[in-house]
Protein backbone atom coordinates (compact mmCIF):
# COMPACT_ATOMS: atom_id res chain seq x y z
CA UNK A 1 0.00 0.00 0.00
CA UNK A 2 2.59 2.18 0.47
CA UNK A 3 3.87 2.61 -2.77
CA UNK A 4 0.03 3.68 -3.89
CA UNK A 5 -0.14 6.12 -0.81
CA UNK A 6 3.17 7.84 -2.00
CA UNK A 7 2.04 8.00 -5.53
CA UNK A 8 -1.74 9.26 -3.98
CA UNK A 9 0.03 11.99 -2.48
CA UNK A 10 2.21 12.64 -5.49
CA UNK A 11 -1.25 13.26 -7.43
CA UNK A 12 -2.85 16.08 -4.73
CA UNK A 13 0.28 17.59 -4.94
CA UNK A 14 0.20 18.57 -8.80
CA UNK A 15 -3.61 18.47 -8.66
CA UNK A 16 -5.11 21.96 -9.17
CA UNK A 17 -8.75 21.24 -8.34
CA UNK A 18 -9.41 18.12 -6.47
CA UNK A 19 -13.15 16.75 -5.82
CA UNK A 20 -13.17 14.36 -3.10
CA UNK A 21 -16.40 11.98 -2.87
CA UNK A 22 -17.20 10.29 0.04
CA UNK A 23 -19.85 7.75 0.85
CA UNK A 24 -21.20 5.39 3.97
CA UNK A 25 -17.47 3.17 4.25
CA UNK A 26 -17.06 6.59 6.35
CA UNK A 27 -19.27 6.72 8.69
CA UNK A 28 -19.46 3.26 9.47
CA UNK A 29 -15.81 3.70 10.65
CA UNK A 30 -17.08 6.81 13.18
CA UNK A 31 -19.30 3.97 14.36
CA UNK A 32 -23.01 4.91 12.33
CA UNK A 33 -24.31 2.09 12.00
CA UNK A 34 -25.56 1.07 8.18
CA UNK A 35 -28.72 0.85 7.93
CA UNK A 36 -28.97 -1.13 5.11
CA UNK A 37 -26.68 -4.14 7.11
CA UNK A 38 -28.51 -7.37 8.28
CA UNK A 39 -29.66 -6.36 11.93
CA UNK A 40 -29.82 -2.49 10.52
CA UNK A 41 -32.77 -0.63 11.70
CA UNK A 42 -34.43 -1.34 8.25
CA UNK A 43 -35.25 -5.13 9.58
CA UNK A 44 -37.49 -3.51 12.37
CA UNK A 45 -39.51 -1.28 9.91
CA UNK A 46 -41.51 -1.71 6.40
CA UNK A 47 -39.25 0.13 3.86
CA UNK A 48 -42.44 0.80 2.44
CA UNK A 49 -43.58 3.07 5.38
CA UNK A 50 -40.91 5.65 4.01
CA UNK A 51 -41.24 6.48 0.89
CA UNK A 52 -41.85 9.89 0.09
CA UNK A 53 -45.79 9.57 -0.97
CA UNK A 54 -46.70 7.80 2.18
CA UNK A 55 -44.79 10.47 4.25
CA UNK A 56 -46.53 13.26 2.71
CA UNK A 57 -50.33 11.44 2.77
CA UNK A 58 -50.13 9.40 5.99
CA UNK A 59 -49.88 10.77 9.31
CA UNK A 60 -49.65 7.16 10.30
CA UNK A 61 -46.80 6.77 8.17
CA UNK A 62 -45.27 9.69 9.46
CA UNK A 63 -45.30 8.62 13.17
CA UNK A 64 -43.51 5.53 12.07
CA UNK A 65 -40.93 7.79 10.17
CA UNK A 66 -40.45 9.45 12.86
CA UNK A 67 -39.47 6.93 15.19
CA UNK A 68 -37.21 5.11 13.01
CA UNK A 69 -35.67 8.50 12.74
CA UNK A 70 -34.86 9.28 16.28
CA UNK A 71 -33.77 5.89 16.65
CA UNK A 72 -31.26 6.76 13.71
CA UNK A 73 -30.28 10.43 14.50
CA UNK A 74 -28.81 9.10 18.18
CA UNK A 75 -25.49 7.22 16.80
CA UNK A 76 -25.35 9.77 14.53
CA UNK A 77 -25.41 12.84 16.95
CA UNK A 78 -22.56 11.28 19.10
CA UNK A 79 -20.28 10.06 16.17
CA UNK A 80 -17.17 12.02 15.99
CA UNK A 81 -15.29 12.62 12.63
CA UNK A 82 -12.69 9.65 11.78
CA UNK A 83 -9.00 10.00 10.89
CA UNK A 84 -10.57 10.43 6.96
CA UNK A 85 -12.54 13.13 7.75
CA UNK A 86 -10.30 14.87 9.88
CA UNK A 87 -7.37 14.41 6.59
CA UNK A 88 -10.58 15.70 4.33
CA UNK A 89 -10.08 18.34 6.13
CA UNK A 90 -7.13 19.24 6.49
CA UNK A 91 -6.76 18.95 2.89
CA UNK A 92 -8.82 22.15 3.07
CA UNK A 93 -6.90 24.16 4.99
CA UNK A 94 -3.60 23.50 2.75
CA UNK A 95 -6.02 24.55 -0.45
CA UNK A 96 -5.55 21.18 -1.84
CA UNK A 97 -9.54 20.75 -1.94
CA UNK A 98 -12.04 22.15 -4.75
CA UNK A 99 -14.94 20.63 -2.57
CA UNK A 100 -16.66 17.37 -0.92
CA UNK A 101 -19.66 15.39 -3.11
CA UNK A 102 -20.82 13.56 0.17
CA UNK A 103 -23.85 11.10 -0.10
CA UNK A 104 -23.54 11.37 3.80
CA UNK A 105 -26.25 12.55 6.27
CA UNK A 106 -24.10 12.48 9.37
CA UNK A 107 -23.16 16.37 9.25
CA UNK A 108 -19.49 14.88 9.92
CA UNK A 109 -17.34 16.86 7.61
CA UNK A 110 -17.83 20.00 8.86
CA UNK A 111 -17.79 18.42 12.67
CA UNK A 112 -14.17 17.81 10.90
CA UNK A 113 -13.77 21.27 10.38
CA UNK A 114 -14.51 21.52 6.67
CA UNK A 115 -16.45 24.89 5.71
CA UNK A 116 -19.93 25.02 4.76
CA UNK A 117 -18.67 26.29 0.72
CA UNK A 118 -16.37 23.14 0.23
CA UNK A 119 -19.10 20.67 1.31
CA UNK A 120 -22.23 19.30 -0.96
CA UNK A 121 -24.38 17.14 0.20
CA UNK A 122 -26.13 15.08 -2.42
CA UNK A 123 -28.56 13.27 0.28
CA UNK A 124 -29.05 16.34 2.10
CA UNK A 125 -28.68 16.04 5.84
CA UNK A 126 -29.92 14.83 8.82
CA UNK A 127 -28.57 17.93 10.97
CA UNK A 128 -31.62 20.18 10.46
CA UNK A 129 -35.37 19.28 9.59
CA UNK A 130 -37.35 20.88 6.64
CA UNK A 131 -41.17 22.33 6.51
CA UNK A 132 -42.27 20.19 3.83
CA UNK A 133 -45.06 22.98 2.88
CA UNK A 134 -43.19 26.20 3.58
CA UNK A 135 -39.44 24.67 3.60
CA UNK A 136 -38.76 26.48 6.92
CA UNK A 137 -35.65 25.11 8.55
CA UNK A 138 -35.06 23.76 11.97
CA UNK A 139 -32.14 22.82 14.11
CA UNK A 140 -32.80 19.23 14.27
CA UNK A 141 -31.84 19.02 18.60
CA UNK A 142 -34.99 21.43 18.74
CA UNK A 143 -37.96 18.70 16.67
CA UNK A 144 -35.94 15.82 18.70
CA UNK A 145 -37.12 17.71 21.98
CA UNK A 146 -40.45 18.02 21.15
CA UNK A 147 -40.37 14.27 20.51
CA UNK A 148 -39.09 13.31 23.64
CA UNK A 149 -41.49 15.59 24.99
CA UNK A 150 -44.27 12.88 23.23
CA UNK A 151 -45.22 14.70 20.02
CA UNK A 152 -45.20 11.98 17.46
CA UNK A 153 -45.02 13.53 13.98
CA UNK A 154 -43.88 17.27 14.70
CA UNK A 155 -45.50 20.36 12.44
CA UNK A 156 -44.34 23.62 11.10
CA UNK A 157 -44.97 26.44 13.75
CA UNK A 158 -45.26 28.78 10.96
CA UNK A 159 -47.88 26.70 8.72
CA UNK A 160 -48.92 23.62 10.52
CA UNK A 161 -46.96 21.39 7.30
CA UNK A 162 -45.44 18.26 8.46
CA UNK A 163 -42.05 18.43 9.53
CA UNK A 164 -39.33 15.95 8.34
CA UNK A 165 -35.33 15.64 8.50
CA UNK A 166 -33.71 16.95 6.14
CA UNK A 167 -32.47 14.04 4.02
CA UNK A 168 -33.36 12.63 0.60
CA UNK A 169 -36.23 10.04 1.16
CA UNK A 170 -36.95 6.86 -1.68
CA UNK A 171 -38.81 8.46 -3.85
CA UNK A 172 -38.17 11.98 -3.28
CA UNK A 173 -35.65 14.04 -5.92
CA UNK A 174 -32.32 14.62 -5.54
CA UNK A 175 -31.86 18.11 -4.26
CA UNK A 176 -31.52 20.01 -7.85
CA UNK A 177 -28.95 22.71 -7.20
CA UNK A 178 -26.53 20.25 -4.97
CA UNK A 179 -27.08 17.77 -7.62
CA UNK A 180 -25.91 20.02 -10.56
CA UNK A 181 -23.22 21.44 -8.63
CA UNK A 182 -21.84 18.01 -8.04
CA UNK A 183 -22.13 17.14 -11.93
CA UNK A 184 -20.16 20.26 -12.49
CA UNK A 185 -16.98 20.29 -10.11
CA UNK A 186 -16.75 16.13 -11.22
CA UNK A 187 -16.98 17.77 -14.75
CA UNK A 188 -13.88 20.13 -14.33
CA UNK A 189 -11.53 18.45 -11.63
CA UNK A 190 -8.22 17.23 -12.64
CA UNK A 191 -8.14 14.91 -9.84
CA UNK A 192 -11.25 12.55 -8.12
CA UNK A 193 -10.76 10.73 -5.25
CA UNK A 194 -13.94 8.49 -4.08
CA UNK A 195 -13.42 7.37 -0.52
CA UNK A 196 -15.51 4.75 1.70
CA UNK A 197 -18.38 4.54 -1.20
CA UNK A 198 -19.76 1.57 -2.99
CA UNK A 199 -20.25 3.67 -6.26
CA UNK A 200 -23.78 1.34 -6.62
CA UNK A 201 -26.48 4.56 -5.92
CA UNK A 202 -27.18 6.90 -8.83
CA UNK A 203 -26.11 9.22 -9.54
CA UNK A 204 -23.01 8.54 -7.64
CA UNK A 205 -21.57 6.11 -10.26
CA UNK A 206 -21.40 8.71 -12.93
CA UNK A 207 -19.61 11.16 -10.97
CA UNK A 208 -16.35 9.35 -11.30
CA UNK A 209 -16.96 8.48 -15.01
CA UNK A 210 -17.49 12.14 -16.11
CA UNK A 211 -14.70 13.29 -13.70
CA UNK A 212 -12.51 10.40 -15.97
CA UNK A 213 -14.08 11.40 -18.98
CA UNK A 214 -12.96 15.19 -18.65
CA UNK A 215 -9.09 14.05 -18.01
CA UNK A 216 -9.11 14.19 -14.74
CA UNK A 217 -7.07 11.32 -12.81
CA UNK A 218 -9.92 9.06 -10.63
CA UNK A 219 -8.14 7.07 -7.05
CA UNK A 220 -10.71 4.85 -4.94
CA UNK A 221 -9.90 4.10 -1.72
CA UNK A 222 -12.60 1.19 -0.33
CA UNK A 223 -12.99 -1.62 1.75
CA UNK A 224 -14.79 -3.86 -1.42
CA UNK A 225 -14.04 -3.51 -5.10
CA UNK A 226 -16.55 -1.10 -6.79
CA UNK A 227 -17.92 -1.48 -10.53
CA UNK A 228 -15.42 1.79 -11.38
CA UNK A 229 -12.44 -0.26 -10.32
CA UNK A 230 -11.42 -1.07 -13.89
CA UNK A 231 -11.06 3.06 -15.15
CA UNK A 232 -9.04 4.09 -11.76
CA UNK A 233 -5.52 5.23 -11.96
CA UNK A 234 -5.32 3.82 -8.42
CA UNK A 235 -7.44 1.50 -6.44
CA UNK A 236 -6.61 0.83 -2.63
CA UNK A 237 -8.85 -1.63 -0.48
CA UNK A 238 -8.39 -0.79 2.69
CA UNK A 239 -9.98 1.25 5.45
CA UNK A 240 -10.68 4.96 4.65
CA UNK A 241 -9.05 6.39 8.17
CA UNK A 242 -6.12 5.07 8.48
CA UNK A 243 -5.26 5.22 4.21
CA UNK A 244 -5.96 9.02 4.13
CA UNK A 245 -4.28 9.63 7.06
CA UNK A 246 -0.97 7.53 5.67
CA UNK A 247 -1.57 9.63 2.02
CA UNK A 248 -2.17 13.22 4.01
CA UNK A 249 1.64 12.74 6.43
CA UNK A 250 3.13 11.98 2.67
CA UNK A 251 0.67 14.86 1.58
CA UNK A 252 2.66 16.90 4.16
CA UNK A 253 6.23 15.85 3.95
CA UNK A 254 5.82 17.04 0.24
CA UNK A 255 4.94 20.14 1.05
CA UNK A 256 7.49 20.25 3.69
CA UNK A 257 5.79 20.75 6.41
CA UNK A 258 5.81 18.80 9.70
CA UNK A 259 9.02 16.60 10.06
CA UNK A 260 8.82 13.27 10.71
CA UNK A 261 8.49 14.01 14.21
CA UNK A 262 5.92 17.07 13.82
CA UNK A 263 2.34 17.62 14.76
CA UNK A 264 -0.04 15.51 12.82
ZN1 LIG B 1 -44.15 25.45 7.24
Amino acid sequence: MEHETTEVAGWIMNAKKMVVFTGAGLSTESGIPDFRSPGGVWDRYDPEDFYFQRFISSEASRVKYWQMATEMYEPMKQAQPNLAHLAIAEMERLGKLDCVITQNIDGLHFKAGNSAEKVIELHGTAMHVSCMHCHKRYNRDAIQERIKEGVKAPTCDDCGGPLKPATISFGQAMPEKETQEAYHRSSRCDLFMVIGSSLVVHPAASMPLIAKQNGAKLVIINRDPTPCDDLADAVIHAQAGPTLDAILRRLKMGLGIGGRNGPG
